[in-house]
């Protein structure tokens, strides 16, 4: 038997629906903020996500899928969105027609990480990159979306954590000081660490092998070098989550995993005590100059990218349900050849008419078939045999009633509209006095 990869999962029937929904969601919320999708290649040229030797995250450094295709151009699979994104505004000249693209994103990534709980190889994003704004009110926009897509999902006690790394000045003046620090405690750092402290020794702060040493915690903190504009930039950011009514908290030692950004750095959390440290649900930060990298003009811009396998796990905990039961309106039960053929036919007459329906294509026992209308969830199951068909008539049952009657075959379609009709006026406060 050929198995799947290492690190990946097949999503099956019962979990496509709250798929759907998740993404169904994820556009109503995008809409109400204004963003417009974009679809990139799931693979880019190598150079879309190596271009900086610097860059001394792990996904970068550890965890692209490389390869040559037969051409012997040197291919990545897309790691994360925002890179792809950066490359198709430069490339389509998105800045011409729109000062300030609002965009987003929901796909598969791929990162050669060991797989674990919630840890997949190909799992899906969905992110927002505002390109083009440098106003501190377009990052609290990106963060009261991603608030609202965590409470649409039925998540309470949505957390920001949220810091500032200030501009290139303020990042220059606070690496010196880092860089003293730590080198005074070189040989307590992991191996990664030394590599950070040479390279990008902001990345330090990030470090799950060092967090918790004692020199960590006397570390300087950033708040002390930013200069006037970043201090500034930052409270004006601050005071729109404020206007938001968005709680936040200010934790001075978030730097996020990768090596471009600038000001504001965010993560989202909410309280699902299952998850334990994994709490975080989206993340993202400003990104200045990206885009200017990549080729394209001076675009200040900003992002967030949340892991949809995560925000479903959380849905799940929630106990708010995305999705209802499925079900379908008619299930037909055809004793018979010739019934079967002409079950086709109705079910044909009441797919035209918007009536989902269905019948047994095994022509199993008259018990098999009434098994499986009621693992599809049928509204109504229509029984056709051989003694109904020569009258023209088939029986069917309500099963939201027990109800059954024995109608024409002409008359399939409109009963069922006309019932499901009445239902829908019987949910309708007072409508059902009319109706008796
Ligand atoms: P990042 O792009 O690393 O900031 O990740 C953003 C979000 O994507 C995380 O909060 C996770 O929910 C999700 N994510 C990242 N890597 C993985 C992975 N390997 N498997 C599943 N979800 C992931």
């Amino acid at each position: 038997m050929i198995t799947k990869p290492k690190g990946t999962y097949d999503i099956l029937p019962d979990e496509s629906r709250s798929w759907a929904k998740l993404e169904d969601t994820i556009r109503k919320i995008c809409k109400l903020y204004n963003y417009k999708e974009i679809r990139t290649p799931i693979f880019e040229s190598f150079d879309v996500f190596h271009r900086d030797q610097n860059d001394t995250s792990d996904m970068v450094t550890k965890e692209t899928y490389d390869f040559k295709d037969r051409s012997d151009r040197q291919i990545t699979l897309r790691p994360e969105g925002t890179a792809g994104v950066a490359r198709a505004f430069v490339e389509n000249k998105l800045y011409v027609d729109n000062p300030v693209s609002k965009l987003f994103y929901m796909g598969p990534m791929f990162r050669y990480e060991r797989p674990q709980k919630g840890r997949n190889r190909q799992f899906n994003q969905f992110g927002v990159e505002a390109l083009g704004s440098d106003s501190p009110l377009i990052d609290a926009e990106v963060i009261s979306l991603g608030a609202s897509l965590i409470r649409a999902l039925g998540l309470k006690d949505i957390k920001v954590k949220i810091n500032s790394l200030g501009d290139e000045e303020s990042r220059n003046s606070y690496r010196d000081v880092l860089v003293k620090h730590f080198s005074s405690h070189v040989d307590d750092l992991c191996e990664d660490c030394k590599v950070r402290l040479e390279k990008n020794p902001l990345r330090i702060l990030d470090c799950k092998v060092d967090r918790d040493k004692d020199f960590f915690k006397t570390a300087p903190k950033i708040n002390d070098y930013l200069n006037k504009e970043s201090k500034e930039r930052f409270d004006a950011v601050l005071e729109a989550l404020d206007g938001m009514d968005l709680q936040y908290e200010v934790d001075y030692n978030l730097v996020r995993g990768l090596d471009y950004y600038c000001h504001t750095v965010f993560e989202l959390e909410a309280n699902i005590p299952e998850f334990g440290a994994g709490n975080v649900l989206g993340a993202g930060g400003r990104y200045d100059k990206l885009i200017s990298d990549l080729g394209g003009p001076k675009t200040p811009s900003v992002g967030m990218a949340f892991g949809l396998e995560r925000l479903l796990l959380a849905n799940s905990l929630s106990g708010k349900k995305l999705v209802n039961e499925d079900t379908i309106h008619a299930y037909f039960i055809a004793l018979g050849e010739k019934a079967a053929k002409e079950t086709t036919k109705i079910m044909n007459v009441c797919r035209i008419g918007g009536l989902s329906c269905d019948m047994d294509y095994l022509s199993g026992s008259l018990k098999s078939q009434f098994k499986k209308a009621d693992k599809n969830n049928a509204m109504f199951t229509l029984i056709l045999g051989d003694n109904e068909l020569e009258e023209f008539k088939i029986n069917i049952k309500d099963n939201r009633t027990d109800e059954q009657e024995t109608i024409s075959l002409y008359d399939v379609y409109p009963y069922i509209v006309n019932k499901l009709n009445k239902a829908a006026l019987g949910a309708c406060a007072g409508c059902d006095k009319k109706e008796k």
